[in-house]
C-alpha cells in the first residue's frame, strides 16, 4: 500500500452513532458505611470501569461504532457544543479499562469510540489507525503483512488512543512508553478546531496529550511506527529478588534481546525474595511464520492456577515452581512477537460478583530495586488484600510527556491483586496504596495513574513534578474545563 494523505481516510467515510441515556439524576455512587457491600446499580445513565467500583452519573453515552469520518469530526464538535452550553464536562473513552473514572465525566458526555481503521504504509513502516482502533485490530491488520504494534500493553483489548493518553508500556525493550512510537495524532481541541500534532508541529500539545488522560480534547487518528514480527525463544533465568535490578539491567544492554519481563515469587514464606526474568530474542530461523495466535494451551492453564491462588498459599508455590521450573520446559519454544502480545483480558476474568481485581504499578530506578522490595515486604502482607501477581518490565526515559512517570530509565512493576468489594475492603486498599506511594516517592519513584484514586493529592504532586505546569496549560488550552474526568476533578482542579 502507497503513501497515504494525511487525514483523507478519516474524512471520508461515515460514522455511525449511538446514543443512550439523556437523564441527569443523583451521583449514584455507594454509600460507604461498615462492612456494607460495594454494588453498582448499573443504571443506563451510570458508567464505571474496569474497576466495577467506578459508578458514575453521566448526562449522555454516544458510542461511535463505525468507520470515522466527516460525521465523526461533526459529532464530536455537536457533542462539545451541547455540553459547553450546559456547563457539562465531556470525555472520550474507548474500553474503560482504567479503574478510577479516568476515563468518565460526572454529569457529563461521555464518548466511547467502539470502531477500528488500520491502514499500513510499506515504504515507511508507519499504520495509520483510527484512535479507537483496539490492539487486537491492529495485530490483526498488521500480522499478515509481517509488522508487529511496536509498544503496547501486555494484553490487547485496549483503545490505540487511549494506550497513548495514560501512555503504556509492554514488554518491548528497550524503548519508551508507547507514546515514543507514536509519529503524530489528529485532536480535536476544546474551542473546536481539528489539529495535528507531531514532535515538530504543535510539540506542546503533543506532550500534554501524551499521557494526558484525554483532558486536552479528543484524538481522532494516530500514526504509529511499527516494528517486525519475528519469530522469538525465551531465556529464563532465575536469582534472588535482590539481584534483578541489576541483572535486568544488563540483560537488556544485549540488544539482540526485544522483549523481556520479569516475575516476583509472591508466596507468604518467601514473598518477593526469588525472581525469574523472561528475556526473548529472534530464532535462528525466520521462515514461515504461522499467522498470530490467540491464547495457548500454557496461558488458558496458568489463568487456571492464577485463580486458584486465590486464599491459597500451596498453589502459589505451585505456580511459582510451574513457571519458574516447569514452565520452561512446557512453554520455552519459540513463538511470534504476536501471539505473545494477542492475549484477551478475558483470560483474567475472575468471574466472582463479589470480588473484583485491582492493579497497581510502582515504577523505580533499577538501582533501587532492593529498597522497593523491602517497602513491599514491610506493607504488602500486612494488608487483608489477596496479592496474585507481580510482572516487572523495562521502561527506557520519557522525554516528552509532561506528566511523565519515566524521567530516568525505570523498572515498571505491575501488581495485581484481588479485592473483596466491601467498605472494609476499599479502605484496606486505600491505606495500603498510600502507604506503597509514600515508600516509593521516598526512593524517587512513581506511581501509575490509570488505577485506583487511592494516593492523596499531596503524594499526585510529589510523584508527578510537573502536574502543576500541566494543569496552567490544560486551563489555557480549556478555560472553561470542558474536556473533565476524575483524574482532573481530583487531583488536577486543585492545583
Ligand atoms: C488487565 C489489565 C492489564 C493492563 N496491562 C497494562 C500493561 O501491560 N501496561 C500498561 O501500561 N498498562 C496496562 N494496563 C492499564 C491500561 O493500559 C489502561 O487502563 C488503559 O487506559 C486501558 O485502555 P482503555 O482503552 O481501557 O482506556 P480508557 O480507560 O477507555 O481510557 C483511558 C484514558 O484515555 C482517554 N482517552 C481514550 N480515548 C481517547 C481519545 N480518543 N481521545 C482522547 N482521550 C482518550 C480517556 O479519557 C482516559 O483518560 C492494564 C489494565 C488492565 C485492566
Amino acid at each position: 500500500m502507497g503513501a497515504f494523505t494525511r487525514r483523507a481516510a478519516l474524512l471520508m467515510t461515515g460514522a455511525a452513532i449511538g446514543v443512550v441515556g439523556s437523564r441527569t439524576m443523583q451521583s449514584a455512587n455507594p454509600v460507604l458505611d461498615g462492612t456494607q457491600k460495594i454494588t453498582a446499580s448499573g443504571a443506563s445513565n451510570t458508567l464505571n470501569d474496569a474497576s466495577e467500583l467506578s459508578e458514575t452519573t453521566i448526562h449522555r453515552h454516544m458510542i461511535l461504532t463505525d468507520n470515522p469520518g466527516d460525521m465523526l469530526v461533526s459529532a464530536i464538535r455537536a457533542e462539545m457544543k451541547d455540553a459547553a452550553a450546559a456547563g457539562r464536562p465531556i470525555n472520550v473513552g474507548a474500553a474503560r479499562h482504567s479503574m478510577g473514572a479516568q476515563a468518565i465525566p460526572r454529569n457529563g458526555h461521555a464518548i466511547t469510540y467502539d470502531n477500528g481503521m488500520v491502514d499500513f504504509d510499506s515504504e515507511t513502516g508507519i499504520a495509520r489507525v483510527h484512535a479507537g482502533a483496539r490492539w487486537s485490530q491492529v495485530i490483526a491488520a498488521l500480522d499478515p503483512l509481517g509488522r508487529s504494534p511496536k509498544v503496547m500493553q501486555s494484553n490487547h483489548d485496549f483503545g490505540v488512543a487511549a494506550t497513548f493518553c495514560v501512555n503504556a508500556h509492554g514488554w518491548p525493550v528497550r524503548l519508551g512508553p508507547m507514546g515514543s512510537t507514536v509519529r503524530s495524532f489528529d485532536i480535536i481541541v476544546p474551542g473546536g478546531d481539528l489539529v495535528t500534532c507531531s514532535r515538530e508541529e504543535n510539540a506542546e500539545l503533543f506532550g500534554l496529550t501524551m499521557g494526558g488522560y484525554g483532558l486536552t480534547g479528543a484524538i481522532t487518528s494516530m500514526e504509529l511506527e511499527t516494528a517486525a514480527n519475528t519469530r522469538l525463544e525465551p531465556g529464563f533465568t532465575t536469582m534472588p529478588a535482590e539481584e534483578f535490578g541489576n541483572a535486568f539491567s544488563s540483560a537488556l544492554e544485549d540488544e539482540g534481546v526485544t522483549m523481556a519481563y520479569g516475575r516476583l515469587n509472591v508466596e507468604r514464606p518467601r514473598f518477593m525474595r526469588d525472581a525469574l526474568m523472561v528475556t526473548y530474542r529472534p530464532a535462528d530461523d525466520q521462515n514461515d511464520l504461522p499467522a498470530v495466535s490467540g491464547s495457548g494451551v500454557m496461558a488458558k492453564l496458568a489463568s487456571r492456577v492464577y485463580r486458584a491462588q486465590l486464599g491459597n498459599e500451596r498453589i502459589k508455590r505451585w505456580r511459582w515452581w510451574m513457571e519458574s521450573d516447569l514452565g520452561q520446559s512446557l512453554g520455552g519454544g519459540p513463538v511470534t512477537r504476536n501471539s505473545l502480545i494477542n492475549e484477551p483480558v478475558a483470560t483474567l476474568n475472575d468471574r466472582d460478583p463479589n470480588r473484583t481485581d485491582i492493579l497497581h504499578e510502582y515504577f523505580i530506578s533499577p538501582a533501587q530495586f532492593p529498597e522497593f522490595l523491602e517497602i513491599c515486604r514491610a506493607i504488602i502482607p500486612a494488608s487483608y488484600q489477596e496479592f496474585l501477581n507481580v510482572t516487572l518490565r523495562y521502561i527506557d526515559t520519557d522525554p516528552t510527556s509532561v506528566l511523565a512517570y519515566a524521567t530516568e530509565p525505570r523498572i515498571a512493576a505491575v501488581m495485581s491483586f484481588s479485592q473483596e468489594k466491601t467498605v472494609r475492603g476499599e479502605a484496606d486498599m486505600a491505606r495500603m496504596t498510600r502507604a506503597l506511594v509514600d515508600g516509593i516517592i521516598g526512593i524517587g519513584g512513581t506511581y501509575y495513574l490509570p488505577y485506583r484514586p487511592h494516593p492523596t493529592p499531596a503524594q499526585f504532586a510529589g510523584a508527578y513534578s510537573r502536574a502543576e505546569e500541566f494543569a496552567a496549560a490544560k486551563r489555557d488550552l480549556d478555560p472553561d474545563l470542558l474536556f473533565r474526568n476524575a483524574l482532573w476533578d481530583q487531583y488536577l482542579e486543585p492545583l
